[in-house]
């Protein structure tokens, strides 16, 4: 088999093999490549080698990085993936294509007035503390139809689940789990896997795998 030339062709063959395992359409896996503390000029050789679908965990920082970026390559599209305060609720409708952290009753209020504002709908997953750890962004397990009845009423469009699982014990139960819920509620798309375990992800079902690392080298 040829060596892939580049991080990013390697995750891709990855990915694919990975659905091929699985009995999925590799197309039906979404890579978002994660760029957070990375300067522009590590994102546009990605951009360069056709990479459309990028990921932030930080309004402010995605504020300083992209519009530039969006303005010079269009078709681009942008990710928030970390926890987002209500009182940037307007700032994120305004930038990001999709936001994977909505995870409380504020939130899905604060998004609903932002998105109806910005005469913008922005699709959201909902994040699920799938390993109800301490301190972990996302909505307790049985939070999950309240939250979901609540962004119905407030017209925030939930395209699916997200997860983080727990650092240092194996992911696939916990994605098994997220697979199992989103299928419960009726939702198609499951935001999980990251450098470590986005093949695992792949195979328990993910349409989108957020993957930063492995693309950009180790964050300083
Ligand atoms: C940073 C981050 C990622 C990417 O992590 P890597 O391990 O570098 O691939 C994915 N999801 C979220 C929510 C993140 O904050």
């Amino acid at each position: 088999m040829e060596q892939p030339a580049t991080p990013l062709e390697a995750v891709r063959d990855r990915i694919a093999q990975a659905a091929r395992i699985a009995g999925r359409d590799p197309a039906a896996v979404q890579l978002i490549a994660i760029s957070k503390t990375h300067p522009a000029d590590a994102i546009t050789p990605l951009i360069d080698q056709g990479q459309r679908v990028f990921g932030e965990n930080r309004v402010q920082e995605a504020q300083s990085k992209w519009p530039a970026l969006l303005e010079a390559t269009p078709g681009l599209s942008l990710h928030l993936v970390g926890q987002l305060q209500s009182n940037k609720a307007d700032d994120a409708v305004a930038l990001f294509d999709c936001i994977h952290s909505l995870d409380r009753p504020s939130l899905v209020t604060a998004l609903g007035k932002a998105m109806d504002k910005a005469g913008r709908q922005v699709p959201c997953f909902l994040q699920v503390n799938i390993g109800a750890e301490e301190q972990k962004g996302g909505c307790a397990i049985t939070e999950v139809p309240t939250l979901l009845a609540l962004a119905r009423d407030a017209q925030v469009p939930v395209a699916g689940l997200m997860c983080v699982p727990p650092a240092g014990i194996e992911a696939a139960p916990f994605f098994a789990l997220l697979a199992k819920i989103a299928a419960d509620q009726g939702l198609a798309q499951l935001s999980m896997g990251m450098s470590d375990d986005f093949e695992t992800a792949v195979m328990l079902g993910a349409t989108h795998v957020r993957v930063g690392s492995a693309l950009f080298g180790t964050r300083g």
